[in-house]
């Protein structure tokens, strides 16, 4: 799992907001897989649009596009919830989040496994299997 250390050894201090150009990039998702809730475009690392691509692809292929209901944000410089030093990996832009509202912080999730499996199978960590659930959470697997 991608840890918020090897992230700042990578991309730098999400503090420092000039050094936000040299990973970020906003991103025009490609027309065919605009889709369902799929955003058209995204703000969002520049190492995420192969996975993200293929997490898509894989929603559309496999049936799954319908349920993704809400896209609930990728960019965010911000502490992990419930933590007082631990950066989210959202402030470099490695994480994201959807159907918040039927997949809570701490709350049983309610994504299928055929969804989930969407993602991880396009290198993304899940949030739903963690100690404390996160279930709108996907990560970069490894960066
Ligand atoms: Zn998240």
């Amino acid at each position: 799992m991608v840890t918020p250390q090897q992230a700042y050894q990578k991309y730098g201090d999400p503090a420092i907001r000039s050094l936000e150009g040299k990973y970020m990039t906003l991103w025009t998702v490609p027309a065919p897989l605009r889709q369902g809730a799929i955003p058209s475009r995204i703000y969002c690392n520049k190492d995420m649009i192969a996975p993200l691509s293929q997490a898509f692809s894989n929603l559309i292929n496999r049936n799954h596009i319908d349920e993704l209901k809400t896209w609930d944000g990728c960019f965010n410089v911000r502490k992990q919830r419930g933590s007082i030093s631990a950066m989210s990996l959202h402030s470099w832009g490695i994480a994201i989040d959807v159907n918040a509202a039927t997949n809570g912080l701490g709350q049983t999730p309610t994504l299928s496994p055929g969804f989930v499996k969407c993602f991880t199978d396009a290198g993304f960590d899940w949030g739903g299997i963690w100690t404390r659930k996160d279930g709108m959470h996907f990560q970069l697997s490894k960066i």
